[in-house]
């Protein structure tokens, strides 16, 4: 691999060769990254890299899109199957431009959307003030009624529904360890007379993989995720429509001519190989095995007593408060984990005493660590010496050599057939 990279750039090989071996020899436990298959990559080094396809499959603006349109159809039919949609538009670049596109398709500026409270596991793009999203939309709040069951106030949810008329409800989280109750969010969207939208970024991956519910069995009208978290494909985003063409023909003209340019045809490449990746047994098998891991590790935290916002974990990823329940802050966790090898992030928890760039919080998960093959005893390895290191009851050298070996005896997976 990278053969002529090698011979004919020498400083980017390098900072890709570094990257190599360091996701080689650690653990990455940030629960929004994953490894993707030989396949997926070789599609996004493709030539497709190279082709103009503004439009849609059967309508572009430019000629020589028999291939384009093969790829892109195929990347809409297997995401249909996949989420049991009647519409799938593949082309946002990322998580964030996808709900740029959802928003635009359906706010006029100055409209309301109804989101999850950001320190309670919402996701930026619902409203942080720095994006210039709020410059343009109001966004209003809802919250867990019970932090340490991860219980949504659905009582307020619907009070604040009726008051601010919102035209979006807005589900979904980059840092929340439950189920939603997804037909209370519908059966409140269709009370106040709001479009109900599931932000599935997180855990794309569990919903195809038949581990999580599906909120379309619930009846939300959209959905809108990345392709590179759980899902296990390209950096990429994608928005689901349940059935109706309405929405899908707005949501499409959101994203091209709307928002974007030309879409970045080997990625969507890329995202078909992943959809088929997806579509096999084996990935049903993938996705509950991030779940039994995490509930593996939330099984560890918890016999150290260490708080975990919502009491552990349905899904792949844990909040544990380190501060509360350990004294040390998440930014010195951070940093005391990287240097045993294993990566995640500093996250504020739900009403967080301390700085948001110092919070109480470490966020974790199993995505890609499963990817490596790692199953229950390994993930309660590690999860031992993750609370070893915190307590600084282990040095961390021993702690990086563990980390290592443990690593390398599960090697990155190339191919998913
Ligand atoms: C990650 C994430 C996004 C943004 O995705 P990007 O590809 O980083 O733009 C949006 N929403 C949620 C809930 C996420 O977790």
């Amino acid at each position: 691999m990278y053969e002529f990279l090698h011979k004919e750039d020498a400083e980017v090989y390098a900072a890709v060769a570094g990257e190599e071996k360091r996701q080689a020899e650690g653990l990455e436990l940030i629960p929004s990254e994953n490894y993707v298959s030989r396949a997926v990559k070789e599609a996004m080094a493709s030539s497709l890299t190279n082709k103009y396809s503004e439009g849609y499959p059967g309508k572009r603006y430019y000629g020589g899109q028999e291939f384009t349109d093969q790829v892109e159809t195929l990347a809409i039919e297997r995401a249909k199957k996949l989420f049991n949609a009647a519409f799938a538009n593949v082309q946002p670049l990322g998580g964030a431009n996808a709900n740029m596109a959802m928003y635009f398709a359906l706010l006029e500026p100055g409209d309301t959307v109804l989101g999850m409270d950001l320190s309670h596991g919402g996701h930026l793009t619902h409203g942080h003030p720095v994006t210039y999203l709020t410059k343009i939309f109001n966004f209003v709040r809802y919250k867990m009624k019970n932090v340490e069951t991860g219980e949504i106030d659905y009582d307020e949810m619907l009070e604040v529904a009726k008051r601010e008329k919102p035209k979006i409800i807005l589900a979904g989280f980059s840092a929340y360890p439950r189920e939603l109750d997804y037909a209370k969010f519908v059966s409140i969207a269709r009370e106040v007379g709001a479009i109900s939208v599931m932000d599935i970024a997180h855990i794309a991956g569990l919903i195809a993989g038949g581990a999580a519910k599906n909120p379309f069995d619930a009846g939300f009208d959209l959905m809108t995720t990345t392709t590179h978290k759980t899902l296990r494909g390209p950096r990429g985003g994608m928005i689901l429509t349940r059935e109706s063409e309405e929405l899908a023909k707005k949501i499409d003209k959101s994203v091209f001519p709307g928002l974007q340019g030309g879409p970045h045809m080997h990625q969507i490449a890329a995202k078909a190989v992943a959809f088929g990746e997806a579509l096999r047994p084996s990935f049903q098998t993938y996705a509950k095995q991030i779940i039994a891991n995490a509930k593996a590790m939330a099984d560890v935290f918890a016999s150290h007593n260490v708080r975990m916002i919502t009491g552990g974990t349905d899904n792949h990823l844990i909040l544990a408060d380190v501060f509360g329940s350990l004294g040390i802050s998440g930014k010195e966790a951070e940093k005391l984990l990287d240097e045993a090898g294993i990566t995640l992030n500093k996250n504020v928890i739900a009403d967080d005493p301390r700085k948001p760039l110092d919070p109480s919080g470490i966020r974790f998960g199993t995505p890609a660590m499963t990817t490596r093959g790692f199953k229950e005893a390994e993930s309660k390895r590690v999860a031992e010496i993750m609370v070893d290191v915190l307590k600084k009851s282990i040095d961390v050298s021993v702690a990086k050599d563990e980390i290592k070996k443990l690593a390398l005896a599960h090697p990155i997976s190339e191919s998913f057939a």
